[in-house]
């Protein structure tokens, strides 16, 4: 089977689930009022479902990528655009937030919607560039602000565009700067692992500067498919690093997060960033207690090599970027609400949930 022959046959309607699936109950009303609301897309790749433990009510790749009701409610202090992105967007599909890198979100689709998406609110809709104006537009803005280093390619997903596609959005980006590094952001070698031809890997090397940066969150989901992606791609020369998003019930444990981080090693792959949750609309059952991930953190490090230890960081809320969490970044704790520190030294407000 290829990729697209998979990516085809994903479950997007429970009229496709085995007959011997049961519901949760918070699953099942998930479903009876979807059809009312606004929510992120369910679509899940036949891979990526075959990994589940459906003896398991609490699985934590079921909770990844099967939806719940409680998606449907919402803190007063979520947002549709949690980064505040839409300030720093230039042009349409970019962002412009760090001087000296831009993010092109070059499609607004997925292999697998995650539940947990922070970008809930573009993903799945489908917007992403309209080749091939927009394109030329965010050429000619990164060729006229020569102190952009790096470029991300973003989403959705950008590794569902095919080959052809992709390859024209990289040879319009190399073509600007030799050196410019592209970093794909992707989580196709969790989700799709089959999409990663020997091909696509050879066809990416020849744009080097490139790096790709993937979502690995939990360690079952490191299996022998996904570690012959992965190999696939590194054999090419190209870097990967993991960012894993910090997610209650799911990997808010040292043990977890420890195994999973040693495990990437073993795939030659660098844990980049551990990520706190971001404050989007109805993602607050997926958001880890921030003293509990600082201590999760602390257990981390007392276990784990220096090459298997990821950064702890939160995007701040509004804009504020992202920051590296320490003690020092900590500057107390107002009622409900955790003050944090940022480089400049202004100060943010984070949620205190779950106590
Ligand atoms: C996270 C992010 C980056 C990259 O930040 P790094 O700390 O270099 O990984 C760049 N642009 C945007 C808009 C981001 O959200
Ligand atoms: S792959 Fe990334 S952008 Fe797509 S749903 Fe998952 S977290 Fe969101």
């Amino acid at each position: 089977m290829n990729w697209k022959t998979e990516l085809a046959q994903s479950i997007t309607d429970t009229k496709q689930l085995p007959p011997g699936f049961s519901f949760k109950k918070k699953e099942e009303s998930f479903f009876k009022e979807c059809e009312n609301r606004e929510t992120l897309p369910f679509s899940v790749t036949p891979y990526y479902f075959s990994l589940i433990d459906f003896s398991d009510p609490e699985d934590p790749l079921r909770k990844q990528c099967i939806p719940t009701e409680q998606e449907f409610h919402i803190k007063d202090y979520e947002n549709d655009d949690p980064l505040f992105e839409k300030n720093y967007e230039p042009l349409p599909s970019l962002v412009h937030r760090y001087k000296n890198r831009v993010l092109i979100r070059a499609t607004g689709r997925c292999a697998m919607y995650c539940r947990h998406c922070f970008r809930r609110f573009i993903t799945g809709k489908w917007i992403g560039m309209k080749e091939p104006d927009e394109l030329e537009k965010i050429v000619d803005y990164i060729s006229f602000h020569p102190e952009i280093t790096e470029v991300l390619i973003s989403g959705g997903d950008p590794l569902v565009l095919d080959d052809k596609y992709l390859i024209s959005l990289l040879e319009s980006i190399r073509r600007i700067n030799k050196d410019v590094v592209i970093r794909l952001c992707t989580r196709i070698p969790v989700v799709l692992p089959r999409r990663i031809t020997t091909t696509l890997a050879d066809a990416l090397a020849a744009f080097h500067p490139v790096w790709l940066v993937t979502q690995f969150n939990h360690p079952r989901e490191i299996t022998e498919q996904s570690k012959e992606a992965l190999s696939r791609i590194i054999s090419k020369g190209i870097p990967v690093l993991n960012q894993t998003v910090l997610l209650k019930g799911i990997n808010d444990d040292s043990v977890v997060l420890n195994r999973l981080f040693s495990l990437l090693l073993t795939c030659r792959v660098k844990p980049y960033y551990l990520f706190q949750g971001d404050l989007a609309c109805g993602t607050s059952h997926f958001r880890v207690n921030l003293n509990r991930g600082m201590e999760i953190y602390h257990q981390l490090k007392k276990k784990v090599s220096g090459l298997a230890l990821p950064s702890y960081s939160v995007d701040l809320p509004k804009g504020g970027g992202k920051i590296i969490l320490s003690s020092s970044t900590f500057s107390g704790r107002e009622k409900k609400w955790f003050v944090l520190r940022d480089y400049n030294e202004n100060l943010h407000y984070y949620p205190v949930e779950h106590e």
